[in-house]
């Protein structure tokens, strides 16, 4: 486990790094204001800081760990001299994992230390959990609608482009009617597997809803995402899925595409139409969202 320090007096920290030595964690560095913070996270992220609160620099280490808090979702543990009321509360509202007052006890560092990180993977498991569908593993609706948010932002700032997926099963419901409902839902499963081993790392493959699969591709243009999503196709009309040892009817999917900035910011409702024409023309193809009339970037301000 490694720790960085935010400390501003020299002689602290060193007692402090060797302290920490002793029990057993690595540094990541010993560092004086909130930006050299900042900075240190960026390159060598810790597991854990510890954060003095008067500082060097323009921030104080209420401000540092509010900024920490929002980009990296790290543990950190005020270790400060400081307990009026009007600082403890700036330091509650943080959301950190601890407050110990200086002069402290090593057992009581250790035992903070230790329940901060224990809790950070609990917090880390639930924040998972509550992201994901039990039944295909794949991220649910809710961390997509914070996802797409986060693209739309992250493409408009660096002027680049990425595309979305919405794939629905074909007739669905007659594997359902015909075959039992743990059928359809070894189906869906499946879908979903061949679905992730289509796409890149990191694209973003959610369950939308019912049998309806979203995936959002950063970076990526749609011409490419035209041949991914007909190889997505093809390789699931091809699997052939044996359920209690009947073979099942091939499954086959419909998928509409759309693309930021061409299709605007609401680049789902038009992968979704685009969808609803693929049903329409006769299930089982790809088809492009139309070119929407909105400015982009107008839009989006
Ligand atoms: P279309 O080609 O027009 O998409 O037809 P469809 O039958 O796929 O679509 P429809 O919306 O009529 O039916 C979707 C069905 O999906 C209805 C619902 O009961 C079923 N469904 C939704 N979630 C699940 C699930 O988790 N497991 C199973 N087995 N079925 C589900
Ligand atoms: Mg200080
Ligand atoms: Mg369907
Ligand atoms: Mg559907």
């Amino acid at each position: 486990m490694k720790i960085l320090i935010v400390e501003d007096e020299l002689l602290i920290a060193r007692t402090l790094s060797k302290k920490l030595e002793k029990m057993g964690y690595q540094l990541t560095g010993i560092v004086s204001s909130g930006d050299a913070a900042l900075e240190s996270i960026r390159k060598t992220p810790p597991d854990l800081i510890l954060m003095d609160i008067v500082i060097k620099g323009d921030k104080d280490g209420i401000e540092t760990a509010r900024e920490i808090d929002q980009n990296y979702h790290l543990p950190i543990i005020y270790l400060t001299a400081y307990a009026d009321d009007q600082t403890l509360e700036r330091a509650e509202e943080t959301g950190c994992y601890g407050y110990i007052l200086k002069p402290y006890l090593e057992k009581e560092l250790h035992a903070n230390i230790k329940m901060a990180l224990k809790k950070h993977e609990q917090n880390k498991v639930l924040k998972e959990e509550i992201s994901r569908d039990p039944l295909t593993g794949l991220f649910n609706r809710r961390y997509l609608d914070e996802f797409l948010v986060k693209e739309l932002h992250r493409a408009k700032r660096n002027k680049s482009c990425f595309c979305v997926m919405m794939i629905d099963i074909d007739h669905f419901k007659r594997f359902n009617d015909n075959f039992g409902h743990s059928a359809g839902d070894l189906v869906l499963q499946r879908a979903a597997n061949l679905i992730k081993k289509n796409v890149r790392e990191y694209d973003v493959v959610c369950r939308y809803g019912g049998e309806e699969i979203t995936v959002i591709c950063p970076e990526c243009a749609i011409e490419d995402i035209f041949f991914r999503a007909e190889s997505i196709r093809e390789t699931i009309e091809l699997d052939r899925i044996v359920y209690q040892s009947l073979p099942l009817p091939p499954v086959t999917v419909s998928i509409g595409i759309a693309s930021y900035p061409a299709h605007g910011i609401s680049l789902l409702n038009e992968a979704d139409n685009a969808l609803y024409e693929a049903k329409n023309q006769g299930r089982n193809r790809v088809i492009v969202a139309h070119k929407t009339q909105n400015n982009p970037n107008i839009a989006f301000e």
